[in-house]
């Protein structure tokens, strides 16, 4: 059994922004998540960690608990501002072992260790998370992510604004979880990654336009379903009046 979305619909203000939604996930597996903006791609993770309530229908989590998840946010939403060193955000990742203020011990500091080698940031240990690029903070929050040792992933855009050896060595990461047997999935915007390292791959354009096999979802007649469906949300939406006046 694996993670089943049930005729989901999830909405803000009664505008649904994921609606009717049915399907699963493969297990341990890699499925991206590939859509256009405002496809309701966020708001589908959001609803399988439990921080949105769905209106009707629901996430099967099957094999996993809440607790079984490693959930990383969309960059924009995470508060790079916090005065804490690259260690004490990755020793978060551990928060399930030690409790929110238990102490790090010497086995958990090795697998700190080990887990800033695995993203090559060992001799960032002590750097403020503010001083790092969008790249480094990226691998940082990955290493997290392996302390957190979760059998189920869920990456929301994990390469937006990060250089090319970066998203490199992630997706590298990303294909060594596939291997440990962890299920991922990745709201991506990039065909050549998908294709490379997601077999799986779900279309979504509020409603789904196709979940399955990468090669089968990701085809012309699909990308095109998926863009024409958008275009229909912009034409619904009121006139800019700043625009016609800047004219
Ligand atoms: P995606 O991640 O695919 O770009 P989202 O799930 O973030 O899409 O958003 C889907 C739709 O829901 C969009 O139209 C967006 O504007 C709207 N939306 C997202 N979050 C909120 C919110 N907190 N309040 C109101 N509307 C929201
Ligand atoms: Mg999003």
């Amino acid at each position: 059994m694996s993670v089943r979305v049930e005729n989901l619909t999830v909405s803000y203000l009664r505008h649904p922004a994921v609606h009717h939604a049915s399907g699963s996930f493969a297990e341990a597996e890699a499925t991206a998540i590939f859509g256009p903006n405002g496809a309701g791609k966020s708001t589908l993770l959001k609803t399988m960690i439990g921080a949105l309530k769905p209106d009707s229908g629901h996430v099967n989590l099957g094999p996993f608990k809440r607790k079984d998840i490693a959930y990383l946010p969309q960059q924009s939403e995470i508060d790079r501002t916090l005065p804490v060193s690259v260690h004490d955000l990755v020793a978060t990742g551990l928060w399930h072992q030690t409790g929110v203020f238990g102490k790090v011990g010497r086995k958990q500091r090795a697998k700190i260790q080990e887990a800033l080698q695995a993203v090559g940031l060992v001799d960032f240990a002590e750097r403020p998370i503010s001083a790092l690029s969008t790249g480094q903070f990226q691998r940082v929050l990955f290493a997290r992510i392996l302390l957190q040792d979760a059998p189920l992933i869920l990456l929301d855009e994990p390469f937006n604004a990060v250089d090319a050896k970066t998203t490199y060595d992630l997706l590298e990461l990303v294909r060594r979880w596939r291997d440990e047997g962890r299920t991922v999935i990745a709201v991506l915007h990039d065909y050549e990654q998908v294709r490379a390292y997601f077999p799986y791959t779900l279309l979504l354009a509020r409603e789904i336009v196709a979940w399955g096999k990468t090669e089968l979802v990701l085809t012309d007649l699909n990308l095109r379903r998926a863009a024409e469906t958008a275009a229909h949300w912009h034409e619904r939406a009121p006139v800019c009046r700043v625009d016609e006046e800047a004219v």
